[in-house]
């Protein structure tokens, strides 16, 4: 299968999912995560038709952004945020995905330029309590959404989440049933926000039902990050 073609399988499901989720298939928006992937591979994917492209690791992913910037592509950022790293997101992303508390929301606010327009945020959420995941717990979420709504360089877009990893697809279910409850409170108190950012190779399906409208797919599209991408992203 050639990297076209596992988009327009990708895209099938998406649209078998929502048809069955009595949903229009273009309610979900489609991202394609090119971690640890070539750059050869992203572009093979743009030609065939994708444009929203998101990335984890920024020293990997500036590298990519700059050797494609003759590409019309959406660049979203969806990995952990560690402070020192917060002006170069502010300034090479349309998208961050990951912000999860006020002082990250801050400094992209404060160091987003000024001849970009307003950075897209999504506040990430970890419900279930993981230690290894960031995200604002249940009790903090609408603190950091209002706080991101009262920056003038971001535009609050909704939420961004990732439950424990499961092959169930009953559980999935249940953990996406749970953040989509949270995601439509925070709707009555921020009518504008129109992202559920939930969902990825193995899970979009259940995401897709429990009302997701974007999904970030990375193997299925790409095929298997190498072996040890890991340790070779984190020793640059
Ligand atoms: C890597 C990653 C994905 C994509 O995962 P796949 O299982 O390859 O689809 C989605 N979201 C985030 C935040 C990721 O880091």
């Amino acid at each position: 299968m050639t990297i076209a073609d596992n988009l327009h399988q990708v895209q099938q499901q998406i649209e078998d999912a929502s048809k069955k989720a009595s949903r229009t298939a273009n309610s979900v928006t489609l991202l394609a995560v090119s971690k640890a992937q070539e750059i050869n591979k992203i572009e093979q994917l743009y030609q065939a038709g994708q444009k929203l492209f998101g990335e984890s690791y920024l020293s990997e992913a500036i590298d990519k952004i700059t050797a494609l910037q003759h590409l019309d592509i959406e660049w979203h950022f969806i990995g952990p945020i560690q402070s020192n790293k917060t002006r170069d997101i502010a300034s090479h992303f349309s998208w961050v995905q990951s912000v999860d508390r006020e002082k990250i929301a801050k400094r992209l606010n404060d160091q987003r330029p000024d001849d970009r327009p307003a950075l897209q945020v999504l506040a990430q959420v970890n419900l279930f309590a993981e230690a290894s995941k960031q995200g604002s717990d249940a009790a903090s979420i609408e603190n950091l959404l209002s706080f991101i709504s009262d920056q003038p360089n971001l535009t609050l877009r909704g939420i961004m989440s990732i439950p424990p990893a499961t092959a169930d697809h009953g559980q999935q279910r249940e953990q996406f049933a749970k953040i989509a409850e949270v995601y439509q409170q925070m709707r009555m108190q921020f009518p504008s926000i129109d992202t559920l950012s939930i969902g990825m190779s193995g899970d979009m399906i259940a995401a897709i039902e429990q009302g997701s409208t974007m999904v970030r797919v990375g193997t299925a599209l790409f095929g298997e990050r190498p072996a040890n991408w890991k340790q070779k992203l984190k020793a640059n």
